[in-house]
């Protein structure tokens, strides 16, 4: 692109999806503003929490690898560009018994992608990571293709690396509405209007005041977290114990390991995730009997752990209706992007989600796009 044609992107929302898709897009020479109502990172929406998961054989479905092995591939090149660790891969395991849906369906996505993994015993479970209690007859599926993630740093770090490139941060500026115009997209602030080629909507739970989705397409949804403290936290440090998806009647959480020196951080989701009018309605304080099941499940489920929870907390993210992340153009004008309703998965292919969006904007398609998260589903009546 010639620099003195630079066509100029704004990006709204800086979570994860925001300050990835600036530093893509700066990375092809875009002029990018990006717009924030907090300053970034912030723990208002969906980016924030101390840890999140990457998995890479995926139980929703063999068509996200390709997405996933790029997105890691990404992620390196952020750690190396910034010289900082942000992912460490410490391996995951999936829980619980092989009749049941989300084991079942990790092994189906390993045999179709040949990706490598393995499904330890119970007995093998107990030898190799007696942190986990195991029914007789649930199995392990141990992949050697996940990791933890520091969130916070790593949305720090995409940003940086985006500013490095060029790209301009407005921290505290909310965006009052885009509208589209024959010469192209006006972003609306208190400052007044200011004109795009083109917008990238990547507002998380704020979804449906810009998208120009239906109402009911994207919600803002409650997660819960809570942490306990671990007995030998060398046992459960990332060295030591993977990340985890557990699978059982009695409890179904991820657990991530110890990274703040005490204590394992327990996500429940067996409990009801709530859903909110809109992000600000998100209660900070959790009801008793919510903590109490985490407590139990943790007392059945995690033997080197005190059943108490030290610490809670309240994030919002956005659902898309059908658990599906939203990407692609908007099915108001194709200068709009959307990137929104990461339903609890957006973190692990945020990068690509960027590359994908900037693919967009640069051609209008992208041969990296997932059909599943097709933007468009919805306006054709594809998916309710
Ligand atoms: C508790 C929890 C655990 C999770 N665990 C995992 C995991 O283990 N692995 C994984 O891959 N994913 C996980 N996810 C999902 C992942 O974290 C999210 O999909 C991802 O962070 C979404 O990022 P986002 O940028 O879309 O949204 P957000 O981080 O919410 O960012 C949206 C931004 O837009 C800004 N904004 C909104 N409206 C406006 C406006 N009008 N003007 C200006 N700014 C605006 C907001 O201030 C906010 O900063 C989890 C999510 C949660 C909540």
């Amino acid at each position: 692109m010639n620099p003195d044609e630079k066509r100029r992107v704004a990006v709204v929302g800086a979570g994860v999806i925001g300050v990835m898709s600036a530093w893509q897009l700066a990375e092809r020479g875009f002029d990018v503003t990006v717009f924030d109502q907090w300053n970034t990172p912030n723990d208002r929406g969906a980016s924030a929490g101390e840890s999140r998961i990457f998995r890479t054989v995926y139980k929703e479905g063999a068509e996200y690898v390709p997405l996933l092995r790029k997105s890691l591939q990404l992620w390196r090149r952020l750690q190396e560009n910034q010289s900082t660790k942000v992912l460490e891969m410490c391996g995951g395991l999936m829980i619980g018994h092989t009749w049941q849906a989300d084991v079942a369906a990790v092994i189906d996505c390993a045999q179709q992608t040949g990706l490598e993994h393995r499904v330890l015993s119970t007995a093998e479970m107990a030898e190799e990571y007696p942190q986990f209690g195991l029914d007789e007859g649930e199995v392990g599926v141990y992949d050697p293709g996940a990791g933890v993630f520091r969130p916070e740093l790593a949305v720090l770090a995409a940003r940086n690396e985006g500013m490095r490139l060029g790209a301009a941060y407005r921290p505290y500026t909310r965006v009052l509405g885009i509208r589209p115009v024959r010469s192209g997209v006006m972003v609306d602030t208190a400052d007044g209007p200011e004109a795009f080629d083109t917008v990238v909507v990547a507002t998380g739970p704020w979804v449906n005041e810009l998208s120009g989705l239906g109402r009911d397409v994207v919600v803002p949804r409650r997660l819960v977290a809570g942490w306990f403290p671990a007995r030998d936290v060398p046992l459960h440090q990332p060295a030591r114990m993977p990340i985890s998806i557990r699978r059982h009647e009695e409890g179904g959480f991820s657990c991530f390991p110890v990274l703040d020196g005490a204590a394992v951080k327990i996500l429940p989701h067996h409990l009801p995730w709530k859903d909110l009018d809109a992000p600000e309605d998100l209660p900070r304080l959790v009801e008793p009997e919510t903590v109490r099941a985490a407590e139990r499940a943790v007392e059945r489920l995690m033997p080197g752990l005190e059943p108490t929870a030290i610490r809670v907390s309240t994030w919002t993210e956005g659902f898309a209706v059908d658990e599906t992340p939203v990407v692609g153009p908007s099915p108001v004008d194709d200068r709009i992007l959307l990137a929104v309703g990461m339903s609890g998965q957006g973190f692990k292919f945020s990068p690509m989600v960027g590359s994908v969006i900037a693919d967009y904007a640069q051609t209008g398609s992208s041969d990296d796009a997932v059909a599943v998260m097709d933007s468009l589903r919805f306006s054709r009546g594809e998916r309710s």
